[in-house]
């Protein structure tokens, strides 16, 4: 028997050695399907099946890679080199370009992404003369990629009931108008936005029964992880594809479904086994990724959750540390105290800095986590927010690329027309979308043929024009002649953009320059690394197609030096580190506030936190802050609601938390106990607080309470993993103290400020109105404070 399915327990060994028909692998977090996706594979490679006859469908392409690096010291590279393996829409832009001409596409069709997409639409509200405040662009954007992911094409929604309800309702009846005329447009530029990638594919297959056929004769097995995130379209393009073969496999686990929002349906689950009535079920319920109590908190977690598939999830590893909760007064400090609780694992610990992840909801919230750890010279890497293409030089020189592959480029041909500047104005821009519109052509055609298409301008503008069409069709000559690497520099070089570039010796257009490097370099690279697997000629159209579809996660370079990951808990999917920080978990941004509408929002936020807790190996930590910079403007916050989801024996919370999770629950057992309905809830609460101070316990937490003697540490520290002494930062100066303020502090005692927390006061200077404090605060460094200004209290 070979090894490798020893490294699989029962439940495991069984989904892999199933491959008579059709099967779904439901389970938590941490439980190996991916483990069981990769060791199938292996399997049947090892069992006969070719490796261009299998097909592994993955959340990012740098899973698939890793899927096949994993396979490849089973079987050697040679064999795993052909699988068919990436995301969805890598593998149908593969089979699309192959396909292209049937559907009245090239095979050098350009793929638009997201802001390629609003961009065109806002260029099309604009035509149509419509108000961009009723009719917002990012929102008619995200309507049409509902509407494709549900197959609903252009025709079918005009006639669509349903549809036509919503925008009526919405007030924006001409939302139909508005789909046809981008999807017309998209068709003329001979591109594809990332939901016709899966819309094509889908109607390829359905107008041309051969080429489903071919394709559905050749993939002999398919393999779908994550399969809860899945919308309609790809559940209809698996099942096409599966009709001649039935062999199956999708994994997946309904609790961590956080992709609604794009169209991914939980139901699709429910929808496999009614579609393929035969599919085998098997379930794995032991967790190998984190301690006993990192699963048990956030099975307690999703418990609250109505919709889902009941299901066990147990570790047999150590019991481990209970998660942290770390509540901080700003978002600063919050920042602060996740920075050094890095540094206490590195140095104390001796993790290595990749195996630390800070996770948050929103990638605004990365900001104040890298100046923390710049601050304290912490490597890091950032996942998401303006990814190194979406910059604005590497989009203008992209676009040049895009033209000279694909002239007909509606977007890149306007990024260009007048970049670098050459006296093309608006006007003749206009001019000529209104005749390519008129005409449903492209704007190159009508750049082509200008006074076929009545286009009118002036002598001059006209020379001009006709400049920038032998500019581009130079490039579109090269294309096929000359390698990737050689036609980039030349573009770059001909288009002006180096002289734009290097004209400029200011700091921002340094950083540009460099940029402009890096990109270039990085084409040396990918054409060097073809030709290293045997591709002689690699050409700019190869370039292109590799860098279209990158997703967040696949913006990883190889790291030279260990570095902490700062992510989106969307793109930590599928990945584990030892020690997991969730941040920012405060009412209104996690949960969002846009998910208070419904209680299935507020359910797909709770799986997005049990996701972000099931991350962690080790460690978990969770924390907020009370008061939050958001729009420009400081605001406080509560923390969490979903903090109180999880069952308190897993966690250690502040003491001041504690009271408050007391107070909640008090609360509760007040109301019955008077015997209350109609009381609203925060009227029970203040009474049930003034009862609670009556009988003496968490005074500190109200007004006019008295002050506990002893000091509470702020943060309690974790219990150290392995035990090493660590040398006391703050030596008590308790009673050393000389000067004493005006304001009643004296050197050596302890406050604790409104912003920066618990700190030690070191030293006073002045008096009166001018006393100064420095104090060394525990997650605030040190501050000179101003104390007739300054909000803080003695402890
Ligand atoms: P997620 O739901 O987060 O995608 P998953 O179910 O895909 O998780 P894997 O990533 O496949 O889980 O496995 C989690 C961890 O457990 C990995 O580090 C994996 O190598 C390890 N693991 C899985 N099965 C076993 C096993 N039988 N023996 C030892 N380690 C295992
Ligand atoms: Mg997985």
């Amino acid at each position: 028997m070979t090894t490798y399915l020893d490294e699989l327990n029962e439940s495991q060994r069984a989904a892999v050695l199933y491959n008579e028909g059709p099967s779904l692998v439901i389970a938590g977090a941490g439980s190996g399907k991916t483990r069981v996706l990769t060791y199938k594979i292996a399997y049947l490679l090892d069992n006969g099946f070719e490796p261009w006859s299998i097909l592994a469908l993955t959340f990012t392409n740098k899973a698939a890679r890793e899927m096949k690096e994993r396979i490849a010291r089973q079987v050697g590279m040679e064999r795993a080199r052909y699988l068919w393996m990436g995301t969805f829409h890598s593998i149908f832009a593969r089979i699309l370009r192959t396909e292209a001409e049937i559907l009245g596409f090239t095979s050098n069709f350009t793929i638009y992404d997201a802001s390629d997409s609003k961009n065109l639409l806002k260029g099309i509200i604009k035509e149509m003369n419509l108000d961009d405040k009723v009719y917002k662009p990012g929102m008619i954007q995200s309507r049409i990629s509902n509407a494709k992911n549900q197959l609903v094409l252009p025709q079918a929604y005009a006639t669509n009931g349903e549809f036509f309800l919503a925008d009526q309702a919405a007030k924006i009846p001409l939302m139909r108008d508005i789909y046809l005329r981008y999807w017309e447009r998209c068709k003329q530029s001979d591109a594809m936005d990332f939901d016709d990638l899966l819309v094509y594919t889908y109607l390829l297959f359905q107008q041309h029964p051969e080429v489903c056929e071919k394709y559905a004769g050749r993939f002999n097995y398919i393999l779908v992880d994550e399969y809860q995130d899945t919308n309609y379209a790809q559940h209809a393009i698996v099942q096409q594809l599966t009709q001649i073969n039935r062999r199956v496999c999708v994994v997946g686990d309904d609790a961590q479904s956080i992709y609604s929002f794009r169209g991914a349906k939980i139901d699709n689950i429910l929808k496999f086994t009614q579609l393929y009535k035969d599919a085998r079920l098997f379930k794995l319920e032991q967790n190998y990724r984190s301690t006993q109590t990192i699963v048990n908190a956030a099975n307690s977690l999703i418990e609250k959750n109505s919709e889902q598939i009941r299901k066990e999830v147990y570790s047999k590893k150590e019991k481990g540390d209970p998660i942290e909760v770390f509540s901080a007064y700003s978002d600063v400090e919050e920042g602060e105290i996740v920075a050094n609780q890095i540094v206490r694992l590195h140095t104390r610990d001796g993790y290595p800095y990749n195996e630390c992840a800070v996770l948050y909801r929103t990638n605004a919230q990365s900001r104040i986590f890298e100046e923390a750890l710049r601050k304290r010279n912490l490597p890091y890497r950032i996942f998401g927010g303006l990814s190194f293409y979406q910059r604005k030089e590497i989009k203008d020189v992209v676009a040049y690329f895009r033209l000279a592959v694909n002239p007909n480029d509606e977007e890149a041909f306007k990024r260009v027309l007048n970049y670098p500047a050459r006296g093309i104005g608006d006007t003749t821009l206009n001019k000529i979308l209104t005749a390519a519109t008129a005409a449903k052509v492209s704007l190159w055609k009508v750049l082509n043929e200008p006074l076929a298409y009545g286009l009118t301008i002036n002598k001059g503008t006209h020379t001009k024009l006709q400049g920038f069409r032998e500019l581009i069709a130079g490039f579109v000559e090269a294309v096929p002649l000359k390698d990737a690497y050689e036609l980039g520099s030349e573009i770059l070089r001909k288009s002006g953009i180096v002289n734009d570039l290097y004209q400029d010796r200011s700091p921002e257009n340094l950083s540009r320059q460099e940029n402009i490097e890096e990109l270039i370099n990085g084409i040396h690279d990918f054409c060097m690394t073809r030709q290293e697997e045997g591709n002689t000629h690699v050409l700019l159209t190869d370039y292109l197609s590799e860098i279209s579809l990158l997703t967040d996660q696949d913006s990883d370079k190889e790291a030279d030096v260990p570095k902490v990951t700062l992510m989106t808990i969307h793109s930590a999917k599928g990945l584990e580190f030892k020690n997991v920080f969730v941040v920012g978990l405060e009412e209104n941004l996690f949960p969002s506030a846009m998910s208070f509408n419904s209680y299935k929002e507020l359910e797909e936020e709770r799986r997005l936190f049990y996701v972000a807790i099931t991350r962690a190996e080790d460690h978990c930590y969770l924390s907020f802050a009370k008061s939050r910079f958001k729009y420009g403007k400081m605001e406080f916050s509560n923390p969490s609601r979903f903090l109180k989801d999880i069952d308190a024996r897993y966690l250690n919370v502040p003491q001041e938390e504690r009271i408050s999770r007391r107070v909640d629950e008090g609360a509760t057992r007040f109301r019955r106990e008077i015997g209350d309905g109609l009381t609203s809830t925060a009227t029970v609460k203040r009474s049930y607080e003034r009862k609670e101070k009556d009988d003496n316990w968490g005074a500190d937490m109200f007004d006019g309470g008295e002050i506990p003697q002893e000091p509470r540490p702020f943060v309690k520290p974790a219990p150290p993993r392995k035990l090493r002494p660590i040398p006391s930062a703050t030596p008590s100066a308790a009673g050393t103290g000389t000067a004493v303020s005006s304001h009643g502090v004296s050197e050596g005692q302890t406050i604790e400020h409104e912003r920066f927390g618990i700190g030690e006061v070191i030293k006073l200077e002045g008096t009166g109105d001018n006393c100064k404090a420095t104090v060394r605060f525990r997650n605030a460094g040190e501050k000179h404070l101003l104390l007739k200004f300054a909000r803080f209290k003695v402890i």
